[in-house]
């Protein structure tokens, strides 16, 4: 957790490390340890190497619309939790999120965006229907979400070797602030 809340620092501050990416690449060929699990939204404006300033093999990013945890993206987590050592799990929703804006908006919508905002009517409800509400809500839902359909998850959590978080993401200031 210190690691990613430094990266976030050196971001906001416009002080990212440099980083020789040819040597990191040539590196890390024979394997990958992310030491973090970031699920968050493919909003192009949310980019966890960038936001953590992290280098290569540094995170297994899972990102979907709305940061929510389907089949795949739990199978995806529970592959770095259980096979790449990752110690730490960190889901993070974000300001002016568009997904959570749609589900805010509407329960239902075309084609498959209607998955996104139906998963996302729990949070809506708890949140007022209000977007700035609303992100950590669904934050926190997918959180539950998390420990209720993964099993290997929630005991890699129970025994002291994964921890699991939750924290939003500021657009303006770059800022991540922690649940
Ligand atoms: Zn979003």
């Amino acid at each position: 957790m210190k690691k990613l809340k430094d990266g976030n620092s050196r971001f906001v501050a416009g002080k990212s490390n440099h980083r020789d990416l040819v040597a990191q690449r040539k590196a890390l060929v024979g394997g990958q340890k992310p030491f973090a699990i970031i699920l968050t939204c493919s909003d192009s404006r949310v980019a966890p190497e960038h936001v953590f300033d992290a280098g290569l093999g540094e995170l297994f990013v899972i990102r979907t619309a709305g940061n929510i945890a389907d089949a795949i993206a739990l199978g995806s987590m529970e592959y770095a939790a259980e096979h790449l050592g990752s110690t730490l799990l960190l889901v993070m929703g974000h300001e002016s999120c568009g997904a959570v804006k749609a589900a805010c908006m509407s329960e239902s919508a075309p084609g498959n965006i209607g998955a996104v905002v139906k998963e996302m009517q729990e949070a809506v409800k708890l949140g007022g229907k209000a977007p700035e509400k609303v992100v950590p809500e669904n934050v926190k839902c997918v959180l539950r979400a998390i420990l209720g359909k993964s099993s290997i998850l929630a005991h890699l959590e129970s025994e002291g070797k994964l921890k699991i978080a939750g924290a939003t993401y500021s657009l303006s200031t770059g800022e991540v602030s922690y649940l």
